[in-house]
């Protein structure tokens, strides 16, 4: 089928993160955005708001017994209170203990002997739980609803934590598993977890589960993919920063990945890739007000402005390798990246002079944090360069079109930000951002100071 027949029956994958699920009140409003929209058929959500972050705590392995018991404490009355507010909660009341019984299981072996794959297959007990709440709430809102385990056609390798997807193997697996149960009927499936061909349960990495959701709407050839959060779209910057920041009704594919990738949290990063391949629009929404509308992100927008938005993405670590030996040398660089590649290290950001090459790391595991250089890509490194680590950074991107081929562009921001000291800048790769590290103490200020100039 081609995917002009699939889109002309509407189908609408829509995924509700943390905060839309976090209770029986949050649910029972993400409900009926479902309810009213019948192509709405496959809906992925996250966990309860903050039930991932005690999930992590436990599979790091918590040695101490109170603190332990006062986690899983913590998780059995979030599940419950849900289900204290059911019509009839007891096929569902049994499964949510079997969950929270393996969960504590789970969580003595990881104080024992803590694993990245025993985490995975700890923090995926947030979603599994959720799932159970989220679709027994529909089908008593009188909307036929079944759940499904998503570990059947989330098919990823097996690097646990952050796990790569395989959309080929994915989409096989929903064409013979998924597609056949939307006929009449919505389907509630888990966000972030995924299984290797082992059938090992894995994560796509904090926040994946909009990535999920992209992944699952490709496979089916969705014609929308929508994202329910708790902020109606996204805005020219944090309105948490820049109290005028202003919300952004359509944006374009390539300005919204750029964004992504620059830290508006609104999004996982990855969440484009699919939609950009399989060419579905996104809608982010908030599930608090749906009425208020949101950010429409599309492959071409009526509105193309020079400058767009500002995003701050915190936490980052910068690394400098500086070597005599790159004056005028080759092949420094493919040394330095061969020995980053050898230790799985990935790369954001990257300037060079003669003698220096300037890197930022990206983030990717499960943990929060600044990312730091693992010791042995630190001592290979150190054989062939001096090596300087810093952190207490923050990466400020501005995001627009046509940047580095609009004059005078660079003047007007650059002047803006005469006092402050500029750590790193990028600037010209594409032609859709802008961006620079300062410091964590300036930061806001220099968003604010930016967006005044630029926005207001
Ligand atoms: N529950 C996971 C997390 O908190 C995935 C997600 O919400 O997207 O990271
Ligand atoms: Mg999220």
């Amino acid at each position: 089928m081609s995917p002009v027949d699939n889109h002309a029956a509407a189908l609408t994958v829509a995924k509700f993160g943390g905060t839309s699920v976090a209770d029986f009140t949050a649910m029972s409003r993400s409900a009926a955005i479902i309810k009213n929209n019948p192509a709405a058929r496959i809906v992925l959500i996250s966990a309860c708001s903050g039930v991932t972050n005690l999930l992590v705590e436990l599979a790091n392995g918590v040695t101490e017994p109170d603190r332990r018991q006062q986690l899983l404490t913590r998780l059995g009355q979030i599940h419950h209170n849900v289900l204290s507010e059911l019509q009839s909660p007891e096929n569902v009341a049994s499964k949510i203990d079997s969950l929270l019984d393996s969960v504590s299981t789970l969580a003595d072996q990881a104080a024992s002997q803590p694993s990245v794959q025993l985490t995975d297959q700890l923090v995926s007990h947030g979603e599994l739980l959720s799932t159970h709440l989220f679709t027994r709430i529909l089908n008593e809102m009188d909307v036929d609803t079944v759940r499904f385990d998503i570990r059947d056609i989330m098919r990823t390798d097996s690097q646990f934590g952050k796990a790569i997807p395989q959309p080929e193997a994915i989409r096989q697996l929903a064409t013979d598993k998924l597609r056949p149960l939307l006929e009449n009927q919505v389907v509630v499936s888990q966000g972030f977890i995924g299984s290797d061909s082992k059938g090992q349960t894995t994560t796509l990495g904090r926040g994946g589960s909009d990535y999920s959701a992209a992944l699952v709407a490709e496979a089916v050839d969705a014609s929308t993919l929508e994202i329910w959060t708790d902020v109606p779209g996204m805005y020219t910057t944090d309105p948490r920063i820049a109290a005028a920041a202003k919300p952004i009704k359509e944006i374009s594919f390539s300005e919204a990945s750029e964004m992504a990738n620059f830290g508006a949290k609104i999004l996982h990063p990855s969440t484009l890739v699919p939609a950009v391949r399989q060419q579905i629009p996104v809608f982010i929404g908030s599930s608090k007000a749906p009425e208020q509308g949101g950010t429409w992100i599309r492959e071409s927008v009526d509105d193309a402005p020079l400058f767009r938005a500002l995003a701050l993405r915190c936490n980052q670590t910068m690394v400098t390798l500086t070597s005599l030996n790159m004056f005028h040398a080759y092949g420094f660089l493919a040394e330095v990246f061969r020995i980053l590649a050898e230790h799985k290290v990935s790369v954001d950001l990257i300037t060079t002079s003669e003698v220096s090459v300037s890197l930022t790391l990206d983030q990717t595991d499960t943990g929060g944090g600044a990312p730091t250089l693992p010791p042995k890509a630190v001592e290979a490194l150190s054989e062939l360069c001096r090596v300087e680590v810093e952190q207490g950074l923050c990466l400020v991107a501005l995001i627009g079109n046509q940047m580095s081929s609009t004059k005078g562009s660079a003047k007007q921001i650059f002047g803006t930000l005469e006092d402050y000291n500029l750590r790193m800048i990028c600037y010209g790769a594409s032609p859709h951002n802008l961006c620079f590290l300062v410091k964590e103490q300036d930061a806001k200020s220099v968003v604010k100071a930016l967006h005044q100039k630029i926005f207001e």
